[in-house]
């Protein structure tokens, strides 16, 4: 059973599974934000439906000093280092790659896309023909969203105006692991989209080979930002509850690659190309056995009732 600890006050204890709201878990894993300045977490994981989260877990208001690093606008940085140039090659590539995904799924051209960071997505779906709008709650990626790439971009705020049914397609690229309020957006998302339209969520597979062989040192934990690490069981069950229903799940393969070099750092405090791209390979080999197994997935989603 999961013990109610009292932190301080910034620090909000769940003591129901957000999923299924049963109230006892067992302890799946403690780690670090290795990213940041070693704070220690804890994952904990449902002992009815699976869930796996953070918990204790900082609040909306105190998990921003988590995002304070200029490294974190979405990885969007100047460092000339290799892992940040391959991280933008393999963003160009994604960025293409995500606006197939759209096309091909899609009834119409209307897209908002939660979490849009500094809007390279959607500044391409424009151009592409799509009429675009993206949330973001981080002011400075919002701002260059906005100034330089002349998009769309609302605040979180957002979510209380805007009227219901109105996009053709909604999407969160590796956003959905961030949001506290899991259960409330998932309603918003609802109601937002149309009812022929399509949910596309991207997020890691905690259940990946990658995740195993890290262990606690896995970069795609990213303790405390991600909040919630979804399987494709636990992923569909979130889809279930919120009326959706999941017609593809798809790869994300670099993943793989991206989080192994990652977390080689992490674990033995410098980089390892050598055994990262290895790593990489090894996760994608096992994952073709089972497509469940990638690092990273694409879930395709539909409203149920449509
Ligand atoms: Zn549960």
């Amino acid at each position: 059973m999961f013990h109610v600890k009292q932190r301080c006050n910034r620090m909000e204890v769940l003591s129901n599974c957000p999923v299924c709201g049963h109230p006892f878990f067992s302890e799946f894993l403690k780690s670090k934000d290795y990213f940041l300045n070693k704070d220690e977490f804890t994952i904990v994981i449902c002992k009815n439906c699976g869930l796996r989260f953070t918990n204790p877990r900082p609040d909306e208001r105190e998990v921003l000093k988590y995002y304070e690093s200029n490294e974190y606008i979405s990885h969007n940085v100047q460092k000339q280092n290799l892992v940040n140039i391959i991280y933008r090659l393999v963003r160009t590539f994604a960025i293409r790659r995500k606006f197939l995904l759209v096309k091909r799924y899609c009834n119409g051209k209307t897209l908002l896309d939660i979490g849009c960071g500094t809007g390279e997505f959607i500044a391409y779906c424009s151009k592409k023909g799509f009429t675009t709008t993206g949330v973001e709650p981080n002011e400075n990626a919002r701002k260059f969203a906005v100034d330089s790439l002349h998009q769309n971009v609302k605040p979180e705020s957002f979510f209380n105006e805007i009227y219901p049914g109105g996009f053709d397609i909604i999407t969160l690229w590796h956003v959905l692991e961030h949001i506290h309020d899991l259960n409330g957006r998932m309603e918003r998302i609802a109601a937002l989209l149309k009812p022929s339209g399509t949910l596309i969520i991207a997020v890691p597979n905690s259940n990946s080979r990658d995740a195993s062989y890290y262990q606690d040192f896995w970069a795609a934990y990213d303790l405390p930002r991600h909040l919630f690490h979804f399987t494709p069981d636990t992923l569909n069950k979130v889809a279930v509850k919120h009326g959706f229903i999941i017609k593809e799940i798809l790869p994300l393969k670099f993943d793989a690659y991206y989080i192994s070099l990652i977390s080689e750092k992490y674990k033995y405090g410098h980089e390892n190309y050598f055994r990262a791209i290895l790593n990489g390979i090894k996760s994608n080999r096992s994952a073709s056995k089972n497509e469940k197994n990638y690092s990273s997935l694409i879930y395709i989603l539909k409203q149920a009732k449509e």
